[in-house]
């Protein structure tokens, strides 16, 4: 980890620079850890200023008016924003405290990155230990994400096999109405003509991959139409879309789920066809 000091700061209120977009969303994600009402001011002169500069064997962060510089040389990519992360934690951590037991894993799946150890060669106490020191996992957190793993693993697929099948999730970004809370990408149900012209290109594009899949000896293992609520559309449109995920990826599918999070879109004759054609 960088060593750097911070000036007093009493704002609450940060800008991104525009140049540093691309590492809009890991910023955000760390700074609501401590701030969790935080949200991007949008004017730059009444806040302090993040801005992120690439260099060749160093990045630079910038916030307000400290600096800390990141050493990435040898890095790849996921590398250096986990660093620009670790730097960002670290940074609210010296101004906010607090007892954070997640740390900086604050994606919605944190199995996901232990998997990603433990289908190397690294034995699990270095695992656990590499998490609390990488992403500040407390140490009963550490030791709940190895217990969960252990336990996914003889349900999941050996990188191999990864290498040979995909699940494929199909969005249909539509709710009747728009939830305060919710933080997904989903729009009121739109004009029909606008659902319609949505649908054809969802289509389109399932044929598509269907045909890149297929060329390749790749087996779609699940698929998932979530949202949005994907039954918030009419049943004929949804019978459509169903009848061409299959054309386009086959009928035999370990697993087919469609959300319905919104018991005033299901009916009985949605209901009906996912029975007849999933
Ligand atoms: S139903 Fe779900 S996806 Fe739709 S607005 Fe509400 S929370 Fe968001």
């Amino acid at each position: 980890m960088s060593d750097f000091t911070t000036e007093q700061h009493s704002k609450h209120s940060y800008y991104l620079d525009p140049d540093s977009t691309p590492y809009r969303q890991g910023i955000f994600d760390v700074i609501r850890i401590f701030l969790p009402a935080f949200a991007w001011s949008d004017a730059a002169d009444d806040a302090d200023m993040i801005s992120v500069l690439r260099g060749e064997h160093s990045w630079t962060l910038q916030i307000g008016k400290d600096t800390i510089v990141l050493q990435t040389e040898g890095m790849d990519e996921n590398q250096c924003r986990k660093k620009l992360k670790q730097a960002v934690y670290q940074y609210f951590l010296n101004l906010y405290g607090g007892n954070h037991p997640w740390g900086i894993m604050t994606g919605i799946r944190p199995t996901k990155i232990v998997h990603r150890y433990r289908d190397t060669d690294m034995p699990a106490a270095e695992i656990k230990q590499t998490i609390m020191d990488e992403y500040f996992l407390r140490e009963d957190k550490a030791a709940l994400l190895m217990e969960v793993t252990e336990r996914q693993r003889p349900f999941l697929l050996t990188p191999q096999e990864a290498k040979e099948k995909v699940s494929i999730y199909l969005s249909i970004p539509f709710c009747p109405t728009r939830c305060h809370y919710c933080s997904f990408p989903s729009f009121c149900l739109p004009k029909p003509h606008l659902q319609e012209e949505y649908l054809s290109h969802l289509i389109a594009e399932c044929h598509a991959v269907g045909e890149a899949l297929s060329a390749k000896g790749i087996q779609v293992q699940t698929v998932y139409i979530g949202g949005g609520t994907p039954t918030s559309i009419h049943a004929m449109q949804l019978e459509r879309l169903l009848q061409n995920v299959h054309n386009a990826f086959g009928s035999h599918f370990a697993e087919f789920t469609v959300e319905a999070g919104r018991p005033d879109t299901i009916t009985e004759e949605k209901l009906q066809l996912f029975m007849t054609i999933m």
